[in-house]
């Protein structure tokens, strides 16, 4: 018996990283999934097949999520497919980097949209879906809580806003019994911030276990609110960082 068994979750990102392990750890607590991905086919297929392997269903669907209309449509078509919707976990998300006098409005506006504006957008289409003990988990950062160096001010500011929204939805969804909760990792190895990459070591020494977390970290933490275990915690912004910002 898995904490998820017979639900329907839908990651977006799901072909690398955090969002890759959260759609194989949802599964492997019962889940059906389905992942949204932009350009890696093979890495959404890998992750459908390990799914597939547990012996629950699952779906990659195509869809940039900075483009509303194929975002919210990617949602519909999930959970026709799949059969209604129990758990979304807004995941997606971009990190140009760039102090403020060098980033341009092209970027702005890029990670405005995948990290800000396709959170509300997905929400919005899920909402129409999920079922009362439904579950919005939207991943965060410790980066919106404190900024430990230069060239992130955009990324800070898209997932501080992550933080407002998902207190907002909680309040939004609330009443229909549907939580919305910020699970904010810190430093974790994954092509993003790599534990091997030119960045790591000023970033262990702020860590207090010293070391990236993995992708497997954060998503024990979502799996731990998107079941049985979440179910009184809504509103709220749970850290996965280590200690970085203790
Ligand atoms: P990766 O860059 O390793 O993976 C990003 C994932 O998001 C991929 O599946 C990618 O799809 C998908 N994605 C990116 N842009 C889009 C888009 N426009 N439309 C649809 N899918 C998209 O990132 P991480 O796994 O490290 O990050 C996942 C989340 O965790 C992000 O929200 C990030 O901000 C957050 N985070 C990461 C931290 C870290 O240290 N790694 C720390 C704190 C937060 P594709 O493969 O098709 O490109």
């Amino acid at each position: 018996m898995g904490t998820l068994d017979g639900k329907v979750a839908l990651v977006t990102g799901g072909s690398r990283g955090i969002g890759a392990a959260i759609a194989r750890k949802l599964a492997a607590e019962g889940a059906d999934v389905a992942v949204t991905y932009e350009r890696s086919a093979s890495r959404a297929a890998e992750v459908v097949a390990s799914i597939e392997g547990l012996g629950r269903k699952a779906l990659a669907v195509r869809a940039d999520s900075a483009d509303a209309a194929a975002l919210t449509a990617a949602v519909v078509h999930v959970a026709e497919a799949l059969g209604g919707l129990d758990v979304l976990v807004n995941n997606a998300g971009v990190f140009p980097r760039g102090t403020v006098e060098e980033m341009s409005l092209a970027d702005l506006d890029r990670i405005l949209a995948v990290n800000v504006r396709a959170v509300f957008v997905a929400t919005q289409a899920a909402a129409r879906h999920l079922r009362a003990g439904g579950r919005v988990v939207n991943i965060g950062s410790t980066v919106g809580e404190r900024v430990t160096g230069p060239g992130m001010s955009a990324y800070a500011a898209t997932k501080a806003a992550v933080v407002g929204m998902s207190r907002g939805f909680a309040r939004d969804l609330g009443p229909r019994g549907i939580t919305s909760v910020v699970v904010q990792p810190g430093p974790t190895d994954t092509d993003m911030n790599p534990a091997e990459g030119p960045r790591a070591t000023k970033t262990l020494a702020l860590s207090v276990v010293g070391r990236h977390a993995s992708p497997d970290d954060v998503a024990a933490t979502v799996a731990h609110v998107a079941g049985p275990g979440g179910a009184f915690i809504t509103g709220s912004v749970i850290t996965v960082d280590g200690g970085v910002n203790a």
